[in-house]
């Protein structure tokens, strides 16, 4: 391999970086969403639990209604009644029942009284409020995530087809060969910090460096970790 094919392969590395960048970024965006999309989710339960209390209340309220009107119409009954009862024993008895229908009057009006009082604080809860303000929010953000996911699955789609056009650009030999020692090693470049192999850290032998920094050798491979050191003024 001399210095201008290292050079095309580089180039090819550069890009196949790019594209897994790219992957990674899609990955964390999918994690994001997801995690919103839990958090939302909750948040919908919260507050279909409260409209589903409402609705209780709501129920409620309309047979506490009913049962008022059935009392009253009762009341109205006895009243009537009580003209013409002749019986003194029968008096007494419809009296005893006038009043406990009354009394059942009080204790459902006060019955009502109370759950209107909790329907109104349920509507008015701020409970209810900051939720539905959460809940727009993380629709917000789910939505401009979803955004970002579609143009960074339009970057993958042209990344990928950038890395096979220039692939099909390249000499065969050399792409192959290139796949080949990306089995062993991910990445295959790794350029030279100082002296040492930016990769695994381990610092080449004077001699070898000397030679890379000369140009006296196409390609050094770094002993420990296998992979081929490059200078960065190797990249045009
Ligand atoms: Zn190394």
């Amino acid at each position: 391999m001399d210095r201008v094919q290292l050079n095309k392969l580089l180039l090819l590395q550069e890009r196949e970086e790019k594209l897994f960048r790219l992957l990674r970024e899609k990955t964390k965006i999918l994690e994001e969403i997801r995690s919103f999309s839990d958090k939302l989710n909750n948040i919908d339960n919260e507050i279909s639990a409260i409209y589903q209390q409402k609705n209780d209340i709501s129920k409620d309220i309309e047979k506490t209604i009913k049962d008022i009107n059935t009392y009253e119409k009762s009341l109205k009954n006895m009243e009537s009644a009580i003209k013409g009862i002749k019986s003194k024993e029968h008096y007494k008895n419809i009296l005893r029942e006038r009043s406990k229908t009354e009394n059942m009057i009080i204790n459902a009006k006060n019955r009502l009284k109370h759950l209107r009082l909790k329907l109104e604080q349920l509507e008015n809860s701020e409970e209810l409020k900051y939720l539905k303000i959460d809940q727009a929010k993380i629709k917000d953000e789910i939505t401009i995530l979803e955004e970002d996911l579609y143009s960074i699955e339009t970057s993958i789609k042209n990344a990928q087809k950038d890395i096979i056009d220039y692939e099909n650009s390249l000499d065969k030999e050399l792409v192959s060969l290139y796949k080949d020692i990306k089995k062993r090693v991910v990445p295959v470049f790794i350029p030279l910090d100082k002296r040492a192999c930016s990769y695994c850290g381990n610092v080449l032998p004077i001699d070898s460096y000397n030679k890379i920094i000369q140009n006296d050798i196409n390609i050094f491979m770094c002993p420990v970790c296998q992979r081929i050191i490059y200078k960065s003024s190797d990249m045009i």
